[in-house]
């Protein structure tokens, strides 16, 4: 029997009976957690047995946040992390450390773009960027033998440009490159990139799955599918003395070890415990708290975003709205093929005028908040060129629409009327 994902949502990765009957998952405020025996903390600090011991590698709280995501995407393992941007580091450096390449397109978060361009190079990791990812020649003309994972998200902010996944997951998957998407925007309510041919997927848990702008995290959902040992790792076929038992001579690499877990052990063994971007169990907490309501308030927010969206294409000053979901960016196939619920809650659009009026427009609003955040049941209203996107490259940002007069919008669970009504006295009063 498949369970439902509304039902994964409230369920998965939590034992009552082991928590002492709480209905709701509890709070595991330790450092620290009794090994019980010298046989037992011998089998926990080599790997061969599960169970916690130091929670900067393992907490029950977050755990049952892991296991609930693994679920909801379709995955086998996942880590949870302090941030998205800790979720997207570890992700990328643990499939191209040592010198690997990585092929990307520049539409991507800031912050992802700057790590790329600019700061993974100085560790030895560099990206080979594409104008379209979509375009899998130009994607193909990018591989070679240094090439270690194809990354992506699944929607752009805040163009909401959809990728083509399963494509691009096939021709990654012939050259033995995993493909590794960053679902944020839409969350795994409407797109699950696995079930598309994706082999990790990465997320600002701070987004749409904790869903109300209270908390800071990120995750790592592992497939378990690709083939870590095709040849192009070397970091998963080398012996590595973390997991191995130097007192019997027994060296193991992570495919030795952990088979098709070998990524995702890695993640945790070696960046999460090395970096130590932890995730606290309060801010699992809240994250579970916050996914038990995924379905029905991403659902509300989409509606609102689809309302919102065909609006705005009707007011004054108003020149271009960006959202995937009505058909105003050229990509219906796509949306028809992936997200049969909505693209997401996030959108934007391009005004006439000058600075000024784009500032008169973000001062204006009573509703919206100005806040460099999405995902949030508040919604919220913000220009990426001066904030979100201000580290991305004038190039990569105008090739990716975010130009100076564009407004971004996320959508929250306020009423309709009163979000179109609160951007048309905005923007009526801007100009
Ligand atoms: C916000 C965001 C990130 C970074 O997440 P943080 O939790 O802020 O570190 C990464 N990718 C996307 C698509 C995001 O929206």
């Amino acid at each position: 029997m498949t369970v439902d994902f509304a039902t994964q949502a409230i369920h998965a990765g939590y034992d009552r009976r082991a928590n002492g009957d709480a209905v709701n998952v509890p709070i595991y405020a330790s450092a620290a957690f009794d090994m019980e025996s010298a046989i037992r903390g011998d089998a926990l600090a080599g790997g061969t047995t599960t169970g916690f011991s130091y929670s900067r590698v393992a907490n029950p709280t977050v755990d049952v946040l892991e296991k609930r995501l693994a679920a909801l995407e379709g995955g086998d393992n996942a880590v949870a992390v302090a941030s998205g941007m800790a979720a997207v580091s570890f992700a990328l450096l643990c499939a191209a450390e040592g010198g690997g390449r990585i092929i990307s397109p520049t539409n991507l978060y800031g912050a992802s773009v700057d790590a790329m361009e600019s700061f993974f190079p100085q560790f030895g990791v560099h990206t080979d960027f594409v104008k379209d990812i979509n375009d899998l020649d130009e994607v193909a003309s990018k591989i070679g033998p240094d090439t270690r994972a194809i990354f992506c998200e699944s929607v752009a902010n805040p163009s909401t440009e959809i990728t083509d996944v399963e494509p691009l997951a096939a021709l990654a998957h012939e050259h033995g490159i995993p493909l590794i998407v960053d679902n944020t925007v839409p969350t795994p309510y409407l797109f699950r990139p696995i079930e598309f041919g994706a082999d990790v997927v990465v997320h600002s848990t701070t987004k749409g799955i904790t869903g109300h702008g209270n908390a800071i995290g990120g995750a790592i959902v592992d497939g378990g599918r690709f083939d870590w040992a095709n040849g192009r790792f070397p970091q998963f076929t080398t012996v590595e003395q973390v997991i191995s038992d130097e007192r019997h001579n027994e060296w193991k690499s992570f495919v030795d070890a952990f088979g098709a877990e070998a990524y995702i052990r890695r993640v945790r063994i070696k960046y999460l415990r090395t970096f130590g971007a932890v995730a606290s169990p309060f801010n699992a907490y809240l994250s579970l708290v916050g996914l038990e309501t995924i379905g029905p308030r991403v659902s509300r927010e989409v509606a609102t975003a689809t309302a919102v969206a065909c609006r705005l294409t009707e007011l004054p000053h108003v020149k271009a709205v960006n959202y995937a979901g009505i058909g105003t960016t050229g990509q219906n196939d796509l949306v028809a093929k992936y997200y049969p619920n909505g693209v997401g809650t996030i959108l934007s659009f391009l005004v006439d005028g000058d600075e000024d009026n784009v500032r008169r427009i973000l001062n204006g609003t009573k509703v919206f908040s100005y806040v460099p955040n999405i995902g949030d049941s508040r919604s919220l209203i913000v220009d990426p060129a001066r904030i979100t996107h201000r580290e991305v490259p004038r190039a990569y940002r105008e090739a990716a629409g975010v130009t100076d007069n564009l407004i971004r919008l996320s959508i929250g669970l306020e009423d309709a009327g009163d979000l179109i009504a609160d951007l048309e006295q905005a923007i009526a009063g801007a100009y």
